[in-house]
């Protein structure tokens, strides 16, 4: 499927700073917009319904599946995940930027849907490095962090089917990165005819 906007999806092993990342992209650039998900986890703190996630029954999940409600979903970490259609067809078709921040088995899944997708994946600088994080967060036992290191490890080895790789090591240099790659993709000559439709006009072209 090809659509006038681009569609931007990030993967990470947990730990990596996805989340960050994404977050102070959108803080810094109105136009990439985030997709809201479903999930059949129950929402963590101060998250809410329809802002973070869609947190739904896995009735619910089920019931979208039967309605091929969904573009790609996965397990994850023991819970469904799933990004819907109505959460990014709409705005790509409306010429806007989207962007998703879904593990690997989704990343792949939305390439076979959307051939222009520019998938991007987040490492660590070191297992070292990776660890600490996790550490630092406060929010796993230990046992827990072992598990998802031990994810880290599968979910890493698939960072060689991305057209983008961003190893985050200073913040900093990653989001210079991540903004870089929003933007050559803009810069593209299918959008930027778009874009600049009149000027294009104007030079004949
Ligand atoms: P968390 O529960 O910590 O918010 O997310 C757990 C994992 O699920 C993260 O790697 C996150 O990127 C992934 N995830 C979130 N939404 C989706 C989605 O819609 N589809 C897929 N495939 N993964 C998702």
């Amino acid at each position: 499927m090809d659509y006038p906007g681009n569609l931007f999806v990030v993967a990470a092993p947990s730990g990596a700073g996805k989340s960050s990342l994404v977050k102070a992209l959108q803080e810094l650039d109105s136009g990439v917009h985030p997709s809201v998900s479903h999930t059949t986890r129950a929402p963590r703190g101060q998250e809410k319904h329809g802002r973070e996630y869609f947190f739904v029954s896995p009735q619910e999940f089920d019931q979208m599946i039967a309605h091929d409600a969904f573009v790609e979903w996965a397990h994850v970490h023991g819970q469904r995940y799933g990004t819907s259609k109505k959460a990014i067809e709409e705005r790509i078709a409306g010429g806007n930027d989207v962007i998703l921040e879904i593990d690997w088995q989704g990343a792949l899944q939305i390439r076979r849907t959307f051939a222009n997708a520019v998938l991007i994946f987040i490492l660590p600088p070191s297992w070292e490095e990776l660890r600490s994080r996790l550490q630092r967060r406060g929010e796993d036992s230990p046992e827990v962090i072992e598990l998802r290191l031990q994810n880290a490890a599968e979910e890493m080895a698939q960072a060689k089917e991305f057209d983008f790789v961003i190893i985050n090591e200073l913040f900093e240099r990653a989001l210079f990165d991540l903004k870089a790659i929003v933007h050559a993709q803009r810069l593209k000559f299918s959008s930027q005819r778009r874009a600049r439709a009149s000027t294009f006009q104007a030079l004949g072209l």
